[in-house]
């Protein structure tokens, strides 16, 4: 088996490494040993972070290596400072494949976390037994907080790979959500009622509000994502094509329809690009200037050479990723060689 997966340190990574390299180093440790030197505390803040580092990379490594087992691809493991992202190229998981995949970095959060306790039992030192319990206590929170039921959270994904083993995808895709949706907003007004001092939790109220906030948001961006995975299985993307306006380079700009969605310019009755209809949108606003004697619409052209290319019979879900991820404004679909349409970017975003 080849693994072509690649590995991403999200860039916010480095500056919170740092942050927190700082306030181990001059709050938290010093705060446990008052007699702790400088370049003591210096060096365990460094290890606590490469240790959490590490931490967070086997979490994530674990639902990787599960996906490698029962065959899936893994295009990216991307880790953010807290958490990771390992990106699995799914079609519709079976249930059981889902609840497992997801169970098994919690899994492995809980358990070093164990491991690390029963370390700190053995330490030689006192600096080496906080470090040790600070870390043990970082994976049995990323572990614990990992299972909430909320989605996109792994315990969201099991909770809802066992509503999938009763009910219908649909309905088991709201119902997770709307238990996603409650968890967030608990979190979050938790977290205001600490800040007013009303409720007195043990975790700070502001990191609480944040927490569901941000909770709440990836929730609705999974939740778009999903349906829209449901909404696309075993489609082609022949058949998302949208009506397609073909017009002459030469054509003036007023003269192009308002209402068309997708526009392929020819020359000769030749196809020769394609124009983004929000360029052409901005242009009309006069927000973009053209000199009135060239705006036709083959100056806002962009060549086929410049377009990556799919067949109508490509999965449509896979061929979309492609174009989100990709830095060129459309596709152009192919029957054979000839060509029967353009999908763009603005296409794709006003249908979602
Ligand atoms: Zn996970």
């Amino acid at each position: 088996m080849i693994i072509k997966t690649k590995f991403i340190i999200h860039s916010s990574w480095y500056l919170l490494a740092l942050l927190l390299v700082y306030s181990l180093s001059q709050d938290y440790f010093p705060s446990l040993l008052p007699s702790l030197s400088f370049f003591n505390a210096l060096l365990l803040g460094i290890l606590a972070t490469l240790l959490l580092f590490v931490s967070v990379f086997l979490h994530e490594l674990a639902h990787a290596l599960y996906a490698w087992h029962k065959g899936l691809k893994v295009e990216s493991i991307t880790l953010f400072f807290f958490g990771g992202l390992a990106h699995i190229e799914e079609e519709q998981l079976a249930p059981s494949t889902e609840i497992i995949l997801a169970l098994v970095g919690p899994l492995v959060s809980i358990s070093l976390g164990l491991i690390f306790l029963i370390v700190q039992r053995v330490a030689l030192s006192l600096p080496l037994w906080h470090l040790l319990g600070y870390i043990a206590e970082v994976n049995l929170l990323l572990g614990s907080f990992n299972l909430l039921p909320a989605l996109p959270l792994d315990g969201g994904r099991i909770f809802y790979g066992l509503l999938r083993l009763k009910f219908p995808l649909q309905k088991s895709l709201r119902m997770a959500t709307v238990l996603s949706k409650a968890i967030a907003l608990l979190l979050a007004t938790a977290g205001i009622l600490d800040m007013f001092s009303i409720l007195n939790l043990p975790a700070s109220g502001l990191w609480l509000f944040l927490l569901g906030g941000f909770l709440y948001l990836l929730g609705e961006t999974n939740e778009q994502h999903m349906t829209l995975q449901h909404a696309l299985a075993h489609k082609t993307i022949g058949s998302l094509l949208p009506p397609m306006t073909r017009v002459d380079e030469s054509t003036p700009l007023a003269d192009v329809p308002d209402n068309a969605t997708a526009i392929l310019t020819t020359k000769k009755g030749k196809i020769t690009g394609m124009v983004d209809v929000a360029l052409l949108k901005r242009v009309r606003r006069r927000l973009l200037r053209i000199p009135p004697n060239h705006d036709t619409i083959g100056r806002l052209r962009i060549p086929l050479e410049r377009l990556d290319h799919a067949d109508i019979t490509d999965d449509a879900m896979k061929t979309l990723n492609r174009l989100l991820r990709s830095s060129k404004p459309g596709i152009i679909i192919r029957q054979g060689k000839r060509i029967k349409g353009v999908i763009t970017k603005e296409g794709v975003m006003r249908k979602v």
